[in-house]
């Protein structure tokens, strides 16, 4: 059986400085899922790196294998804490008493329409 080919999801410009040539964007079959580029000058370029995803997520045009952007499963790395990143607790208000001449009843406005 021949290795199966990897479907081509998107165009890329190549990332070999110097090169720019627009490259082919793959993506590898099973649970990496990472994003490559096939350029034809330097050939596959596969580097596993978080660095090299973003490079290709920010430039390539991808299609997808049926013509619309596929999502990519992206490692985000080390989770934040969540002790740290929580939003601070906002003490749920209660009932709120408003303040203003239709409530209050003694201001101004009030003793100017009661005469
Ligand atoms: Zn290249």
């Amino acid at each position: 059986m021949p290795k199966p080919i990897n479907k081509t999801i998107g165009n890329c410009v190549c990332s070999t400085i110097g090169c720019g040539v627009l490259s082919s964007v793959r993506k590898m079959k099973g649970d990496s899922g990472r994003l490559y580029l096939v350029c034809p000058e330097c050939g596959t370029i596969r580097p596993t790196g978080q660095r090299f995803q973003s490079y290709i997520l920010d430039n390539a045009e991808l299609f997808g294998p049926e013509g619309e952007p596929e999502p990519v499963p992206v490692d985000h790395g080390p989770v934040p804490d969540p002790e740290k990143t929580a939003a601070p607790m906002i003490p749920t208000p209660g009932p709120v008493k408003v303040a203003g001449f239709w409530v209050d009843g003694n201001s101004e406005f009030d003793n100017f329409i009661k005469g």
